[in-house]
């Protein structure tokens, strides 16, 4: 069976890697569209590479850039918010939705279509809205493939058992490139030193939230609306080597585990498999030459943004649709800059205890979640520019 393939987010490091997987095995896909942000030439290059037949890009202004880039080449294309629609709205057996952020949730939602396969990248879309998103997945038949690692590892290993039986879903964190730095040393690292992941090579806001754990965090609550599973049932263990990705404890002490070499190219090809797996010629895991493997609890202490999300998953409601907007904006600014690394930290907790006394509750449609999200991030981009002040005070 061939699988016809629209990627959003083409241009991106799960793009990149997507598309390796596809032409290691080109007879099993046809790929119909692919989306980029503002990168034309990024995005002409890819559409070619994969003999796209729509090429869609989210910034009106780049359509040009990307007309001329296509001209001659009979692929179609377009710029703006309705050309990315008309990419999703196409016909294609799987969508993979690889847009970073909570950008990604509009056009991932509007990828539900009835007997569709979506191979989900964009954690954002189920923390941002996980319960509409899921429910409008059931209701229109769309089976959901995670591809996020951990998230894929635990997909497998819950396949050996039933739901009710599961005690404990545990996913793995490398610990990021700050696993061992002390407290006083990270208050001072740099967006730079912030994004040298120790093993991933990623994009750069998911790199910022691996050195918070926020990632991991945001993991929970993804894991949380993939496999019905409460916060009590799911849990982080820091595993540097990135091996073991997730682990299934089961009511009679029986842990199933799902290992890999850390290549999200494994997990992307596990999403798009067939009847059968791929056929995949990457290194094979070597448990003898690894020699060792570790674990260790994570530090909450060190790493506030983990305590933050558990809270957040805790406390249900519009919480986790508030936390990750928080996030956002805060990374922007330690990105840019603007506000140290524990500022993040300090910002989404503000955020997040100023939002708590209405009790919102968990947005019921993709809509209102993004008007909590927009919400949010005026609150969150106005602490911003007061934390800005006081850094440079
Ligand atoms: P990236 O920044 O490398 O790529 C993002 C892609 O989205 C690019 O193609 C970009 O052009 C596109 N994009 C950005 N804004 C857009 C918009 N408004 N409309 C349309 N396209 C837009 O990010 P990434 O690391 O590939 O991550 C993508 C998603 O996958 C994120 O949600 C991330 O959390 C998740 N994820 C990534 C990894 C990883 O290893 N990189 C692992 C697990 C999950
Ligand atoms: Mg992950």
């Amino acid at each position: 069976m061939t699988r016809t393939l629209t990627i959003l987010g083409a241009t991106g490091s799960i793009g990149r890697s997507t598309a390796d997987v596809v032409l290691a095995q080109p007879e099993a896909f046809r790929v119909e569209a692919v989306v980029g942000g503002r990168d034309a030439a990024a995005l002409a290059a890819m559409a070619r590479r994969l003999g796209a037949r729509f090429a869609a890009l989210a910034d009106e202004r780049s359509g040009g850039a990307l007309r001329e880039a296509l001209s001659g080449t009979g692929i179609g294309n377009g710029a703006g918010s309705s050309a990315v629609l008309e990419a999703v709205a196409r016909d294609a057996d799987t969508v993979l939705a690889a847009i970073s952020g909570t950008a990604g949730l509009a056009p991932t939602h509007a990828a539900l279509k009835p007997g569709r396969r979506l191979a989900l990248a964009n954690k954002e879309s189920l923390v941002c809205a996980g319960a509409a998103f899921m429910a409008d997945a059931r209701r229109l038949g769309v089976e959901i493939m995670p591809v996020d690692s951990e998230h894929n590892a635990l997909d497998q290993a819950l396949a050996a058992g039933r739901n009710a039986d599961v005690e404990k879903a545990i996913i793995t964190a490398t610990g990021g490139p700050f696993r061992t730095t002390p407290r006083e040393q990270i208050a001072k690292a740099s967006a730079k030193e912030a994004s040298a992941h120790p093993v991933w090579s990623m994009g750069s806001k998911i790199n910022i939230d691996s050195a918070t754990l926020m990632n991991k965090g945001l993991e929970l609550i993804e894991a949380h609306h993939l496999f019905d599973l409460e916060a009590d049932r799911l849990d982080v263990l820091v595993h540097p080597e990135a091996i073991v990705h997730g682990l299934v404890q089961w009511s009679d002490g029986a842990v199933t585990a799902g290992l890999a070499l850390p290549d999200m190219k494994v997990p992307i090809a596990n999403a798009l498999r067939n009847q059968g797996r791929l056929q995949m010629d990457l290194p094979r895991l070597d448990l003898a030459a690894i020699g060792r493997l570790s674990f260790e609890r994570p530090d909450e202490e060190r790493f506030p943004c983990l305590s933050l999300a558990k809270a957040a998953l805790r406390a249900g409601g519009a919480m986790p649709t508030i936390l990750n907007a928080a996030n956002e904006i805060a990374v922007e600014a330690y990105m840019a800059g603007r506000v140290g690394f524990y500022h993040i930290s300090e910002m989404v907790e503000q955020v997040c205890s100023s939002f708590s006394g209405r009790g919102l509750a968990a947005p019921a449609t993709v809509a209102e979640a993004l008007a909590i999200d927009e919400e949010t991030r005026q609150a969150a981009r106005q602490l911003a520019a007061a934390f800005t002040e006081t850094t440079r005070l």
